[in-house]
């Protein structure tokens, strides 16, 4: 069965064309799925019943359900767990925009979307490092988590990152055409300029997605400055390690209008000394890039620990001395464990047990 939502324009056509219909039955149907937002093919009301019926024995129109929504006590981050059809499952948070001035609550929302089902990359940090990769999401599932965000919170994505489960660069088959659906006016109709991709430094993956030719903006998975640090905590280092890495950023950065950012965990007497702050400032201005901070997240069972919150300042106050643009995020949604991968994780240990 091939789920609509996971089909790109041209695979509308493509698919009437091997029903023996016109190209103008692939535009209805195209507004049948992204501007009505259908889950049925019986709503399909302009098409002719044979068609629907032929639809509906070859195709699905939702690729996940739904099966949680956490919502944060602080900050209005809400997180879902979606199950797929094979019943793996994924999660996805809306985090809406800052409370304007005056208190006053914005519509606008940023999603956060997985691209995997676990992450093959291993990083020792990461909740969803420690569970291995277990398969790649499909372009129906990926798309799909914002179709169920839109529907669980009333209102359109206005900014998407790629900050969940997986590394989307080690997934493109899938994340091209996501992409394209997601971009294109006449299905998800998000701007380019409010997709944020981030990977933890997939050397080969990076120069595919430059190729694909859109003004995506990039965030870099660094979290450590130097070849030791990285290779302690981020085993895809030993393959792409900085020398390699640093090139095809700065390769990145020639076409992009837009900083990249380079995002970095602190993690006490790993990488958040003082001796790591002009090694960082030095890649931040190779690449005229701005810093994240973000204070590390406790992950159960792992060992690493989060810098006092007075460390953190002090480290982030230390860079933004050497000239480098930086923010220190403190995680919105803490108390649902909003951290990549630790719902999934804690859902798998229950059922393990
Ligand atoms: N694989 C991609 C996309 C996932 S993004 C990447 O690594 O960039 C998820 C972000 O959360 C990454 O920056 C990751 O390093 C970070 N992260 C993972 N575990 C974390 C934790 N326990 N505390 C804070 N950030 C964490
Ligand atoms: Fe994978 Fe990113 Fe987690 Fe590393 S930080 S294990 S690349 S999801």
């Amino acid at each position: 069965m091939t789920c609509l939502l996971g089909c790109t324009p041209a695979d509308l056509v493509e698919l009437m064309a091997s029903l023996g219909q016109k190209p103008y039955r692939a535009k209805q149907l195209q507004e049948w799925i992204w501007k009505h937002r259908v889950t049925s093919f019986e709503e399909m009301t302009n098409l002719p019943p044979a068609l629907r019926e032929q639809l509906a024995a070859r195709c699905t129109l939702r690729p996940l359900t739904v099966q949680e929504v956490s919502e944060s006590t602080t900050g209005g981050t809400r997180k879902f767990l979606s199950r797929m059809q094979d019943g793996h499952l994924v999660e996805s948070v809306i985090i809406p925009a800052a409370v304007g001035q005056g208190g006053a609550h914005s519509d606008r929302i940023t999603l956060c979307v997985s691209s995997q089902v676990g992450c093959a990359f291993g990083c020792k940090f990461c909740a969803s490092g420690l569970l291995g990769l277990t398969r790649n999401l499909t372009t129906a599932e990926i798309v799909g988590q914002i179709v169920a965000a839109e529907a669980i919170s009333g209102t359109r994505v206005d900014n998407l990152v790629f900050m969940g489960m997986g590394e989307p660069l080690a997934n493109m088959d899938n994340l091209l055409p996501a992409l394209t659906i997601i971009l294109d006016e006449h299905s998800l109709n998000i701007g380019a300029r409010h997709i944020t991709i981030s990977t933890s430094g997939n050397v080969p993956g990076l120069k595919k997605l430059a190729a694909f030719g859109r003004p995506l903006r990039l965030a870099v998975s660094l979290h450590g400055a130097c070849d030791e640090v990285r290779n302690q905590i981020m085993p895809v280092n030993k393959k792409w390690p900085l020398g390699e890495l640093v090139p095809a950023l700065q390769e990145w950065t020639r076409t992009s209008k837009h900083k990249i950012t380079l995002e970095y965990i602190l993690i006490q007497d790993v990488n958040a000394m003082l001796t790591e702050v002009d090694k960082l400032a030095r890649i931040a201005h190779l690449l005229n890039a701005k810093v994240n901070l973000i204070p590390y997240n406790t992950v159960e069972g792992l060992p690493w620990v989060r810098p006092s919150e007075a460390a953190c300042r002090f480290f982030c106050k230390q860079l933004i001395a050497k000239g480098i643009p930086v923010t220190m995020r403190y995680e919105k949604g803490h108390d649902i464990n909003a951290a990549c991968g630790q719902l999934r994780l804690r859902k798998v240990q229950q059922n393990e047990h």
